[in-house]
This record gives C-alpha cells, structure tokens and sequence, in this order.
C-alpha cells in the first residue's frame, strides 16, 4: 500500500508541505530539517510494537531487538553529552520535565525557574500551567541588559528554599551561567536540573559549556539544534548521583508507569539513535560552529541597521529582535509579513514586555535550519537585509489599544501585506536563493 494511492489528500498535504519548507527560509530557532536517515526510522515498523518498560524487564514479549535499539540509543546519549544514565523514552520536551517534577517533588513543594516573559519556558512553572498548580512556582527575571538576574535569583532561592531550581529558556540569546545557577541551588539543598532543549546540539558540537559538571539533572528535546526527531530524553549527572544514588530509579519510575506516559515510541528512539549518532560525527561540530557564526553575522548586519536585539546580541543560534521602540505588540505584524516573504520566524515576548504573548513586541530568530541547509555568512546578509526591508515595510501599522478591533485590523493587514509589491519582491529573491539549497536530499 502506498500513500499516493491509498490516502492522496495527505500525500499531497505533506508533498505540500515539503515544498513549503524547500521554498522558504526557516528561522524559527527551535526548527530543524533532519537527514532521511532520521526519517527513515521515524517511518519504520518500529511503530508497530508495544514496549512499556525497559530493557530486560518489559511487560510484553518480543522484545530481543528493541531492547538492542533502545540500548544503543541510551549509549549513545551517554556518550554525547558525557553522564552515566540516560532515558531516552520521554514522548517530548514537556513531558520530560514532567517526569522530573513527579521524581522529585511532592505536589505543593516550591519550584523555580525562568519567567515565561523573561524567555523561560511553560514548563517550568509558568502561571496557569498544570506545573504551578501542582507546585508553588516562583519565578525569576532577567536583568535590564537581559542577561538572567543571578542576584534575583539567589535573594528568591534564599527567602523560597524550593526543593528544585530550573535553568533553561526558550528565547533566551545568551550562554546560561550553570556554576552560579549551581551554587545556588547547593546553598539551599535544591535539585538542579538543566533543560537543554534548545542548545543540545550546540553542546555536542562543544560550541555551548556543557552543564554536565554542575546540573543533577538534564532534560533535552532531540529535535531542536540536536537535528533529531521530536521526542525528549532525560540525563542524570555524576553529581546528581551523588547527591540521590536512588535517582535513576526515581525518573525511570516517573517516566513509566508512574508518570504520564504508556508505551514508549520506539520508532522515535530509534531515530533520537540516528541523529545522536550523526552528533557525534566530528561534521557535526563544524555544524555547530557554523550555527553560531551564522547567527552572529545575522545579529550583527541587524545591529548595523539600527535594530534593537535583547541582551544587543548572541551567544547562540538564536536572535530575538525587540521592536517596543516603534510601539508593543508588534511582533505579530513582523511574523506575518514575513510569512507572506517566504521567511518563516516566530513572534516572541520582549523581557518587561507590556504586551501579551499573544500580541508580543518581540520577533524570534534561529539559524538551525538554514544552517543544515548548507548556508553561510552571505546568506545571512541577505535574510538580514531582507528582514529589515519587511521592518520597513510595516512600520505604519499599530496594534489597535482596543483588544476587540485587533482581529478585524489585522486581517485587514494580512490583506494588504499580501498584495505588497515590495514583499512580492522579497518571495521572488527568497525562492531564488533557496533553489540552491535543496532540502530533504541529504544533509551534510
Ligand atoms: C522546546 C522546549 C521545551 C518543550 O519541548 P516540547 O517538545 O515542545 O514539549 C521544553 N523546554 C525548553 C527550554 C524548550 O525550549
């Protein structure tokens, strides 16, 4: 049976799809385009079979190469990012910390982590989220110069004495500082767990300090720089075992049967085994360093134009533009008119946004994707080029104050942005350039 025939109006929406992601450019930092090894056992028969538990003790028979495949990736794994125990079944990101949560804390204990605003992420105790209901979550902030307000954070430890302390971010442009983060959290006794999702092909590529030294606990998402398939995986450190010998115990438990997973995807596992095998490449440190050289040639061509970046730079692979000095909530004009360029990106709060994170003033940059499609510095000037030529372009429109005439206003922007002639000229340069950079073939 073959997707064509049996089900065309899916074939043609992914074939779509595909094209969509050869013709534009991908900026959106937590993106990647994964190599058709990765695909490959994504797509596989794995997805047939069921494997609660793990290897050696499962609860279903048949298991004589799954075990082998989720041996493997767990080695691998350990290898990367140099600790003695990985778990390698969390479905995602979320869930992974989830499963930290239920290993360590009991419902009602305080937790810590980065404020959402401030480029944290939902997970790690954002108001309204299942995790600061279950846990009385305190946040922290950055600093005016949007670096993270290590004073903040060792007043807030002090006074809160949480049982755990999250370092990690979603936007956040600067290298984290894990010694101080950590000797924080050993002031006060906490767990200190380290959520890498963002950076954790950055710090296989060595070109971001590794947290191994100084966290307990690892948690990673293996589809963002790492060039993975989505899924999430767990780690736990020397130190982490020094601190609880029984933890390993502790997170297998709270990712199955105790947690909120079932059967783990062992499709997935075996493609997080494909990519960590591709990480550890010695092309793949090239590739990291090519991240960051990408991003920093990208923030500055944007600097150089007058344009406002948090923290006025990177570290990283990732860029997040501020645009409260023309008015806030303007990160959502900015997104769609590059949707409609060929250029996809992702609006993003600005730390002490007065907008929402609906309506943020902020615009997220990432130079994963572009990256692994092959390309370089000049390129970057062109996307930056472009990039200020659509800040131009929507620079006369206001978010209204009135929350019930945004809807009506911005439909009628994404009307006219459409018909721009000047982002028409973009799309046209866009394509032009991505031609030569061809996706889903094979990457380097
Ligand atoms: C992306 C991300 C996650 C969540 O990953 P999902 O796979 O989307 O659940 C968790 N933490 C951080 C810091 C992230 O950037």
């Amino acid at each position: 049976m073959n997707l064509k025939k049996t089900d065309p109006k899916i074939y043609k929406l992914i074939e779509a799809e595909k094209k969509r992601r050869q013709k534009g450019i991908e900026l959106i930092p937590s993106e990647n385009h994964v190599s058709l090894a990765v695909l490959q056992a994504l797509g596989s028969v794995l997805t047939d079979k069921y494997s609660e538990g793990y290897s050696g003790r499962r609860y279903y028979g048949g298991q004589e190469f799954i075990d082998q495949i989720e041996n493997t990736a767990i080695d691998r794994a350990k290898k990367a990012f140099n600790v003695p125990y990985a778990n390698v079944q969390p479905y995602s990101g979320s869930p992974a910390n989830f499963a930290v949560y239920i290993a360590i804390c009991e419902p009602g204990d305080i937790i810590m982590g980065q404020n959402l605003l401030d480029g944290g992420h939902l997970s790690h105790g954002w108001k309204g989220t299942i995790s600061s209901k279950l846990y009385k979550s305190v946040s922290y902030h950055v600093k005016k110069d949007g670096y993270i307000d290590l004073e903040e954070v060792r007043k807030l430890a002090l006074k809160n004495k949480p049982k755990l302390l999250w370092c990690g971010a979603t936007a956040y442009p600067r290298e984290f500082p894990f010694k101080e983060l950590a000797e924080i959290a050993d002031e006060v006794d906490a767990y200190f767990a380290v959520d890498i999702a963002h950076i954790a092909g950055l710090i296989v590529a060595g070109v971001h300090k590794s947290p191994a030294k100084y966290a307990h606990i690892i948690t990673t998402t293996t589809h963002k720089t790492l060039r993975g398939p989505r899924g999430g995986m767990i780690m736990i450190t020397k130190k982490g075992f020094k601190k609880d010998p029984d933890l390993d115990k502790k997170i297998d438990k709270a990712v199955f049967p105790f947690g909120i997973q079932g059967g783990p995807h062992e499709n997935q596992i075996a493609a997080i085994a494909v990519a960590l095998k591709e990480a550890l490449r010695p092309e793949f440190k090239k590739y990291g360093k090519q991240i960051i050289k990408n991003a920093k040639v990208l923030a500055e061509e944007l600097i150089k134009k007058g344009i406002k970046l948090v923290s006025g730079g990177t570290d990283n692979h990732m860029i997040v533009i501020d645009l409260t000095s023309s008015g806030s909530g303007r990160g959502v004009f900015l997104q769609d008119a590059l949707d409609f360029a060929g250029i996809t990106a992702n609006k993003n709060t600005v730390p002490n946004d007065l907008s929402s994170p609906f309506f943020p003033s902020g615009l997220r940059l990432g130079t994963p994707a572009i990256t692994s499609r092959g390309m370089k510095q000049a390129e970057m000037k062109l996307i930056a080029k472009w990039i200020i030529q659509t800040i131009e372009i929507i620079k006369n429109y206001q978010l209204p104050q009135d929350i019930k005439k945004r809807k009506e206003y911005l439909n009628n922007f994404k009307k006219e942005i459409s018909q721009n002639k000047k982002i028409k000229q973009i799309r046209n340069e866009v394509w032009e350039i991505c031609k030569k950079f061809p996706v889903y073939t094979d990457i380097v």
